[in-house]
């Protein structure tokens, strides 16, 4: 029945009974009594319908509509009010619950946590197996407390900020390494991804294990082999001087490269470096020293030092690094070229910078650059003794000192690589041993 109809039949219903009053009341010459009578009987009908309805309600039981009136009708409607919201509950419930499925079976482990209070709202089995979290005990507890081997204080304290934590032991069992993630997805809401990257870091190890290796076992036979070559005299046999030229360049550009992947295992395998005073001034003259014996004077080499300030760090790392900048500028400038070392403040920091009007690198070189072997022009590496793994040599070396590099480069009019330091790496100058 539709909701005209109820009405019109409610209306129908109404004026009958009150016609019928109005009637009887008539016959025993009491109409007006009868007929108040009979419309205070309505209301009280009326009264207890709605009373009936609101009861219905509030026991939230399923409503059965009966009747074709006004109350039947709302009845009806409500209903399928109910229905539908019912439908619509079951739905998102499905969803919900396929979710938390796909979340609970997800390998990594997913923890979502209450921002403010910073505790544990729900997480998946991974995160009992990785992280160690029970259900349900664990349960809003804090985060930060129930993974105490982790350093999560800090990080949780970073919030939207906290970089991602790399290789960090699980608190179930410390050879299983994991990356840490925590994405903020909402206002309200942390969540706090563990991945198992154990075997990732495994074959790293090997990988590093494997270049380090190589590189020692080939050091001695080349050692041995560049020794000989030194001692055989060109002069004795003139015809072979030729191949014996090349053959020593050849293992000089062996020796150079073993040294060079040694050197990178090292940095590799290092999480920190000796906190030692570099003292700047003699650093510098030593990079005059090597940047002239490579150059022989086909150059035009200043040393700038306005700092007034030492580095703190590892010295023979530091060396390494500034002295590749160095032999990159003497190698990559041709002659009648400049280059400038120069070491200067920087707000509280420091920087040291390699500059040349050499031939400079296009620009959509500049990204790679830090690769291993990455180079511009293989033959104009080769030709000039490069190993291709100068500046990843570099960027390790920064990377230990918490510093950067930047480069800036020019084709065809020179390029400046600059390693910058942070405060915490800037120790003042003693006056008597810079002078020395
Ligand atoms: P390489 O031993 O080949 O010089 P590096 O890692 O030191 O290896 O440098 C990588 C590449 O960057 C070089 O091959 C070269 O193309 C480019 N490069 C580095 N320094 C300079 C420079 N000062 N001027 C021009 N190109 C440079």
């Amino acid at each position: 029945m539709s909701l005209r109809a109820a009405r019109i039949a409610t209306l129908l219903r109404l004026g009958l009974v009150l016609a019928a009053a109005l009637g009887a009341g008539l016959l025993i010459g009491q109409a007006w009594a009868v007929l108040a009578l009979a419309a205070l009987a309505l209301l009280v009908w009326q009264a207890w319908r709605l009373q009936q309805l609101v009861a219905r309600l509030e026991s939230r039981r399923r409503l059965v509509p009966a009747g074709n009136d006004l109350w039947g009708e709302l009845d009806r409607q409500l209903e399928r009010g109910q229905r539908e919201m019912r439908a619509r509950k079951q739905r998102l419930l499905g969803m919900l619950r396929a979710y938390r499925a796909a979340a609970a079976a997800l390998p990594d482990a997913v923890v979502v946590v209450a921002r403010d209070h910073q505790r544990v709202l729900w997480f998946n089995e991974a995160a009992t197996s990785l992280l160690g979290l029970r259900y349900p005990d664990d349960i809003d507890a804090p985060l930060g407390e129930r993974l105490q081997p982790l350093p999560l204080a800090h990080w949780l304290a970073a919030g939207r900020k906290a970089e991602p934590l790399v290789d960090v032991a699980s608190p179930v069992a410390p050879e299983v390494r994991l990356n840490l993630r925590l994405i903020p997805y909402s206002d309200e809401l942390w969540l706090l991804v563990a991945r198992d990257v154990s075997k990732l870091v495994r074959l790293e190890h090997m990988r590093r294990d494997f270049v380090a290796n190589v590189s020692h076992e080939l050091r001695t036979p080349l050692t041995v082999i560049h020794g000989y070559l030194e001692m055989l005299d060109p002069t004795e046999r003139p015809e072979w001087a030729p191949m014996l030229g090349e053959m020593r360049r050849q293992s000089e550009r062996m020796r150079q490269l073993v040294e060079d992947l040694l050197t990178l295992s090292r940095l590799e395998a290092q999480d920190a470096v000796v906190e030692e005073d570099v003292p700047m001034a003699a650093m510098l003259s030593t990079l005059k020293r090597e940047a002239d014996a490579l150059s022989q004077q086909r150059h035009a080499i200043s040393i700038e030092d306005g700092a007034g300030v030492d580095l703190l760090g590892s010295p023979r790392e530091l060396h390494s690094a500034f002295s590749n900048l160095v032999s990159n500028a003497v190698r990559y400038t041709p002659a009648g070229g400049s280059i400038r070392i120069r070491f200067a403040r920087e707000g509280d920091g420091a920087v040291l910078a390699v500059e040349d009007s050499g031939v400079g690198i296009p620009a959509s070189h500049l990204p790679r650059l830090t690769e291993r072997f990455y180079r511009v022009s293989t033959s104009r590496s080769r030709e000039s003794g490069g190993t291709g793994l100068g500046l990843a040599i570099v960027k390790h070396v920064l990377g230990l000192h918490q510093g950067r590099l930047e480069i800036r480069s020019e084709v065809g009019r020179g390029s400046t690589f600059a390693c910058h330091f942070g405060a915490a790496r800037v120790r003042t100058r003693e006056v008597a041993r810079g002078a020395a």
